[in-house]
């Protein structure tokens, strides 16, 4: 998500940070450049126009001239612009509710509702310990709540059934009523959408929410859609008193606009991002390290969230400390890293989040994809304890044993070599205090919170 912007407002930024005097005229040009960049990220146009705005009078203004480095005290502003526009922090779900705490989802058809059930009820089990029920109030097609019944048995919450038959109404209160009984904490609604924003939908989901009086309202809406997402939210917004958005599909999506243009159409924050078709695949919306993704400077929170839920956080603690301590980063550290990798969402969501990795990225993703990293965890199964700690030793003769004893050609040995030195190099970046250096680039208060991130301390 957001490569292409984030690649052109990286190019402005590079050029801006090189240049000792902010003056009228340059700020003039880098502003047409941001413009442009959020426009073709398709980002509402009325989002741009206040955007820039905003981003001009501060950059005029004192804050810029009084600092040593005018480049970097625009990148800031630039920063600081773009939380504000997401919604400066996360907004979690609001469950305070008497129990059952009801949400409902709404949106067009395909948007993602059903999937964005399944996420939110695993969530919800896993990470807020929740006794969680789902129903499905889609009668229109039968496989909806086929589809919604299949994904609760997947991450084990209770499914309440409910058919074509019956009208949605109904359904939603007879789930309320098992909900109330079973002392279940949250209830999640599933409704119908359709492909267009139309009278009859919009009836049936403020019936429905009249019926359910939910805590949460949240509108479901597919990022890639562009410019359409920020009219269907106008709409929907209109209709429902919606309390907050999920917006799905951004992984498929390089522009990101919608994210950027929501909050400021409905004045509804963004609570969750949908980041892949699997049930794990959502992540909390947090507006700073959007930001920070946006502007290249990686989300490394977020990196390490995710981490430490799919990943043995036993590892992670090891290889952070190992790092701490200033020890080298080895071909057993590799292993561990790649193995873990195939655990969370993948090498390509991992990657995007990491620092200075928005550009390098593709490339990077072009050598290591899922499928490779089980041949590299062979080849490294291969070679003795010492090599893995020393693997300058991995000699020509020593290749073709390690080859032949994981099935592989010498050439992917080499291949692992090169992109285990490339990944080391990295780690080294960050021990020398890459992180706070590029704190302190960024203005400090604004880049990473304090001690979020020990120093080098990627335990990717
Ligand atoms: P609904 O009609 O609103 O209930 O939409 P569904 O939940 O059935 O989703 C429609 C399609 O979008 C399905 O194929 C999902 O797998 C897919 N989908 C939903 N969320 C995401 C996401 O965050 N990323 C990706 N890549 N696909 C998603
Ligand atoms: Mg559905």
């Amino acid at each position: 998500m957001f490569s292409n912007l984030s690649e052109r407002l990286d190019g402005v930024m590079k050029r801006l940070r090189g240049q000792g005097r902010l003056s009228e005229e340059n700020i003039q040009d880098t502003l047409r450049e941001v413009r442009m960049a959020l426009l073709e990220a398709d980002v509402a146009l009325p989002v741009v126009r206040e955007f820039v705005k905003d981003v001009k009078e501060r950059a005029l203004g004192e804050e810029v001239k009084r600092s040593l480095t005018p480049g970097q005290a625009f990148v800031k502003i630039v920063k600081e612009e773009l939380v504000r526009v997401m919604g400066e922090s996360n907004d979690a779900l609001n469950l305070s509710a008497r129990p059952p705490a009801v949400v409902m989802v709404a949106g067009l058809q395909g948007a993602g509702k059903t999937t964005s059930v399944a996420k939110l009820a695993r969530f919800l089990r896993e990470r807020e310990k929740k006794k969680v029920l789902v129903v499905s109030c889609d009668v229109y097609r039968p496989a909806a709540i086929d589809q919604l019944r299949t994904l609760a048995d997947e991450v084990e919450v209770e499914f309440f059934p409910s058919s074509g038959d019956q009208k949605p109404e109904a359904i939603a209160r007879a789930a309320l009523e098992h909900a109330r009984k079973q002392f279940h904490d949250v209830l999640l609604v599933d409704t119908a959408g359709r492909l267009h924003v139309d009278e009859a939908m919009m009836a049936e989901v403020q019936q429905l929410h009249a019926a359910l009086d939910p805590v949460e309202t949240l509108f479901v809406v597919d990022s890639m859609t562009g410019q359409d997402a920020v009219n269907t939210a106008k709409a929907f917004n209109d209709a429902l008193p919606l309390t907050g958005v999920i917006l799905t599909k951004t992984d498929g999506d390089a522009r990101g606009g919608a994210a950027l243009s929501i909050r400021h159409v409905t004045g509804k924050p963004i609570k969750f991002l949908g980041v892949g078709e699997k049930t794990k695949a959502l992540e909390p919306f947090h507006p700073e390290r959007v930001a920070s993704r946006i502007l290249g400077m990686g989300d490394v929170l977020s990196l390490v969230e995710e981490v430490e839920r799919g990943v043995d956080r036993a590892e992670a603690e090891k290889l952070t400390r190992k790092l701490k301590k200033g020890k080298g980063f080895d071909l057993e550290d590799f292993r561990s890293q790649m193995s873990q990798l195939t655990k969370v969402g993948g090498v390509g969501s991992l990657m995007e989040k990491l620092p200075g990795m928005g550009q390098m990225s593709d490339k990077l993703k072009g050598q290591v994809n899922d499928k490779d990293v089980a041949r590299l965890v062979a080849i490294i199964n291969s070679m003795t304890p010492e090599e893995r700690r020393k693997p300058d030793i991995i000699s020509g003769s020593r290749k073709r044993r390690i080859a032949t004893g994981s099935g592989t050609q010498v050439q992917d040995v080499n291949r692992l070599l090169k992109q285990f030195k490339q990944m080391q190099k990295m780690m080294k970046q960050f021990q020398k205090g890459g992180m706070k250096k590029m704190m302190r680039q960024f203005g400090g208060r604004g880049g990473m919170p304090p001690g979020g991130m020990p120093p080098g301390g990627f335990p990717m």
